[in-house]
């Protein structure tokens, strides 16, 4: 389905962005102490424009800590007055909406939960009706894009034009070193439909634990992705919620000072007539690359003719064996990754399985009639 959203750039509502957006703070509000020293600690760093935080919380199960609820609302606007910081929460039901908006909160944030639940989301977007207010919508739990783009949708029917998507990962059905399960193809997917949408990373969520948050935001940054939410929290290891993968305020400031920020492109006409020459080069390979695959389509029908008229099946284990293990081989030596490999002959030899079916089943059917 095709879909046009109307979407308002970022840097016409937000003055004073500071681009990549920084967004940081605690997984859950839990006292006024907390969020007030966690801000403080945070807006010193002078790098982060937007205060985060959980005041209801949707726990997986009942009995958790669920949040400080209504009365961290207050903290907020302390917060913002004491430090500058903007606030943004998470809401996950109209009531919630409504509470945020009435108490000054800033921007506010779909979770990945509810984006997975188009009823919530409608609720939500028939709340937001006639407020102007920028919202950002994490991820679904599960890798589909289109409840991804629905969600900004329904926001964007109800008058939403200030939007973000928040990239925080997938749910990994096994067990994986991280938390969630990044899907940076599905990121930059989204990016090429609607170039005007910013989209963030949260490595908090994606990780899941501490030490490895700088390598995601390292990573997301390297893809040009627009900025950062980071679960940041006063005492990481007292946490009422998601302890593992806070880091402390100067953890924060540590991680900021060694990411590297690169620029998505640079005026630097050293850099740029570089630039077109191996880009010359990459365009001059990948059309020898295409030649070729259709010159080793053509053998390939060749082979299918062959095989048709002295009647042999068209797949050949044995043989289909030895070409992976010796292109495996030899790519290996010369320094190519061996899934890559892997994936790239798989993908040309299930076309080539496919030609030569082909060519089976039109003869099939000639001999039938
Ligand atoms: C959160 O940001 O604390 C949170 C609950 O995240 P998600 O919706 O990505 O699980
Ligand atoms: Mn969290």
């Amino acid at each position: 389905m095709r879909t046009a959203l109307n979407i308002l750039p970022i840097s016409e509502w937000f003055t004073g962005l500071k681009a990549p957006l920084l967004i940081a703070g605690p997984c859950s509000a839990e006292s006024e102490e907390q969020v007030i020293e966690t801000a403080h600690g945070i807006a010193k760093i002078g790098k982060v424009q937007i205060l985060r935080v959980g005041i209801w919380k949707p726990r997986s199960r009942p009995g958790t800590f669920e949040g400080a609820g209504d009365e961290a609302l207050q903290w907020l606007k302390r917060v913002k007055t004491e430090t500058g910081l903007l606030t943004t929460v998470e809401v996950a039901t109209p009531m919630h909406v409504e509470k945020a908006i009435a108490a000054g909160v800033d921007i506010l944030w779909l979770g990945a939960r509810t984006t997975s639940n188009p009823f919530s989301v409608e609720q939500i977007a028939q709340a937001l009706k006639g407020i102007d207010i920028p919202v950002m919508v994490k991820n679904p739990v599960n890798p589909d894009l289109e409840l991804w783009i629905g969600t900004l949708e329904r926001l964007n029917r109800a008058g939403i034009i200030k939007l973000v998507a928040v990239h925080r990962g997938f749910y990994p059905y096994e067990k994986t070193r991280l938390r969630n399960i990044p899907k940076w193809e599905l990121a930059i997917d989204l990016k090429s439909k609607f170039p005007n949408l910013p989209i963030l990373c949260d490595p908090s969520h994606i990780a899941g634990q501490a030490s490895l948050v700088a390598e995601i935001a390292q990573k997301a940054l390297n893809l040009s992705l627009d900025g950062l939410m980071i679960e940041v929290h006063r005492n990481p290891s007292q946490a009422l919620s998601d302890a593992k993968q806070q880091l402390t305020p100067l953890q924060l400031d540590l991680m900021l000072k060694e990411l590297v920020f690169r620029s998505p492109s640079s005026q630097n006409s050293e850099f740029v007539d570089k630039l077109e020459q191996l880009r010359n080069k990459i365009d001059s390979i990948d059309q020898q690359m295409i030649d070729l695959l259709a010159q080793r389509m053509r053998i390939v029908e060749e082979i299918g003719e062959y095989k048709k008229k002295n009647n042999v099946s068209v797949f050949q284990l044995r043989r289909w064996e030895n070409i992976l293990k010796s292109r495996v081989e030899y790519g290996i030596r010369l320094d190519l990754d061996e899934e890559y490999i892997k994936n790239l002959l798989q993908l040309v030899h299930k076309e080539s399985i496919r030609k030569q079916a082909d060519i089976l089943n039109r003869k099939d059917k000639l001999s039938a009639e």
